[in-house]
Parts: C-alpha cells; structure tokens; sequence
C-alpha cells in the first residue's frame, strides 16, 4: 500500500521532557526509594512497562489524592497532566520527594487559572470529564471552576450577570471546542476565551485533518486512553471525511479496514512510542491485501 506518514506525529515535548524526568531519577542512587509515578506518566502501556523495567511503579488511576494515599515513602512522581494544590500539598506533608513531570503548558494554564480566579471570574472548564488534566486544573481554584464537557451542557448553565471566563483543556480538538465556544458567547456574550489547546496537539491534528485528503483511510496509533489520539480519530472522521481507526500495535489492525485502498495514512498521538508507530508503517508499506496476493498466485 502506499502510506502517507503525516508528520508532526508521536511524542511532543512535554512527554519527552517527562520521560527523562523519570529515567533520570530512576537511575540516579540518590533518589529515595521507591519510586512512585502518580498516574500513568503517559497514556501508554508500553511506556508504562518500560518504566516498570526500571523499577519505577507506576500508580493507576485519575484520582491524583487517592493514589496519593497509598504512597507512605520515598519518591513521588507528578505526571505531564498536572496536579491540583490538594495534592501537592499532601506530598508535602507525607515528607514525600516530588519530582514534578508537569508539561509547562499545562503550567500555564493553572496559572491562568489561579489568576482568573483571583480577579473574580467564574470560570468554565471544557475538560474531559474523569481525565487528570482536568482534575488538576481545576483544583487551582475548586469554588471557581465548573466543568462542562460539550456544547449541549451550555443549556444547563445558569450564570447570567457573572464575570465569565472559559478556558479549554490543552488536548481537545479545536473543532469541538469551538462548537462549544459558541455556544457560550451566545448565551453569555461578556465570556472571555482562552484557548489552551497545546501547539503539539493542534500541529498533529491540522497535519492529520490535511493529510487525510489524500488517504483512504487513516490509522491513528495511541492507546486507548489517550485522549490526544482519540481526537486525532475524531478529527480525521469528522473534518476530512476518512475512516479512522486507533491500534494500539500493528496486531489490532483490521484488513477489513483496508479493503480496496491504496493509500493509507499513519499517525500517532502524543503519548506513542516512535518504534510502535514505525512497526505499522512497516507492516503497511509491506501490505499487499488478499485481492493482490490473489492475483499473483
Ligand atoms: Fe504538553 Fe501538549 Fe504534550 Fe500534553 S500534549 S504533554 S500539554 S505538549
């Protein structure tokens, strides 16, 4: 088949630098031990089993504070995604050492967040609901800050009158937030927007949404969980009109999903390992399908 691998892909800055947190004070003896990761450091099992190689445990789940719990002693490891004040002033309190993997745009946004609350604002949060980015953003200011994930929640709304603010979480699409946005200024034109969408995650989604003109199909290559992959499927779907798939390795692929194409797109999300990705790749441009091995025979 003829694979198109839309680039930028995989790993953005923010999980790199994580990645070398950990594996930097994983490796040095200093470090108290043991070492705890505080969620997974990125939504991806393979990076999670390799750290698992360097005897890091990593903790799964998104309740930051009741992870927390189960950490008496040692190293603490604060995952790209954030966390709220709640929990690092735990940490502090257990004696815990912190080493803080929080991607510096996510920093940003508490800030902002904090800042927003101090002058006032009521601030409305477009966040998955149940990830750790949210968790951790909106504890900045817990009585400011709501939570709303799509645009049909706007109607639950009841703030007329109020100072508004709304700020998005950085691996949405922009396609679906603005959706959302609009929805606000209508009901409440005095909102002030800030959109904190990351440029590593708009980057991969313009480049997939571009791309995917000129492919059949798209594979998006992520685990499950990665809410930056999912929105790569979603935005391939619904603004270039491709089917879209997410594997997690070369082994979920479907050659149902590649019957009669010739061109397939491969991406991956942020959290994805380069060699996963290049496995599928390599599978692809290997890929004849069953009419072509057919024919030869
Ligand atoms: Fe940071 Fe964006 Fe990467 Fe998340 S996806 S770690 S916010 S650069």
């Amino acid at each position: 088949m003829d694979v198109v691998k839309i680039s930028p892909r995989g790993y953005c800055y923010g999980v790199v630098d994580a990645m070398k947190l950990v594996r930097q004070v994983a490796e040095n003896p200093q470090a108290k031990k043991p070492i705890f990761v505080l969620g997974l450091i990125v939504h991806n099992r393979h990076v999670v089993e390799e750290l698992d190689r360097y005897g890091v445990i990593s903790l799964d789940g998104e309740n930051r504070l009741q992870l927390l719990e189960q950490v008496d002693e040692g190293t603490v490891v604060f995952t790209a995604h954030g966390v709220s004040q709640t929990v690092r002033a735990r940490a502090q309190e257990k004696g815990l050492d912190v080493v803080d993997a929080t991607c510096p745009d996510v920093t940003k946004t508490h800030d902002l967040i904090r800042r927003l609350a101090d002058d006032g604002y009521t601030i409305l949060y477009i966040g998955r609901k149940g990830h750790p980015e949210p968790e951790g953003a909106m504890g900045e200011a817990p009585d400011h800050v709501q939570l709303i994930e799509t645009a049909a929640d706007v109607d639950g709304l009841d703030l007329a009158g109020r100072k508004l603010a709304v700020v998005t979480q950085t691996t949405l699409s922009r396609w679906d937030t603005e959706e959302t946005i609009h929805r606000l200024k209508e009901r409440y034109p005095q909102i002030e927007v800030f959109n904190e969408i990351c440029l590593a995650t708009q980057l991969r989604q313009d480049a997939a949404v571009r791309e995917a003109a000129n492919c059949d199909v798209v594979i998006v290559v992520g685990d499950v969980r990665s809410n930056n992959s999912n929105r790569l499927v979603q935005v391939v779907k619904e603004q270039a009109g491709r089917p879209a798939y997410l594997v997690d390795t070369v082994a979920d692929i479907n050659p149902k999903w590649l019957e009669g194409k010739h061109t397939v797109g491969v991406t991956a999300g942020s959290s994805t390992p380069s060699p996963i990705t290049r496995e599928v790749v390599q599978f692809l441009e290997a890929y004849e399908g069953a009419e072509s091995a057919a024919s030869r025979a």
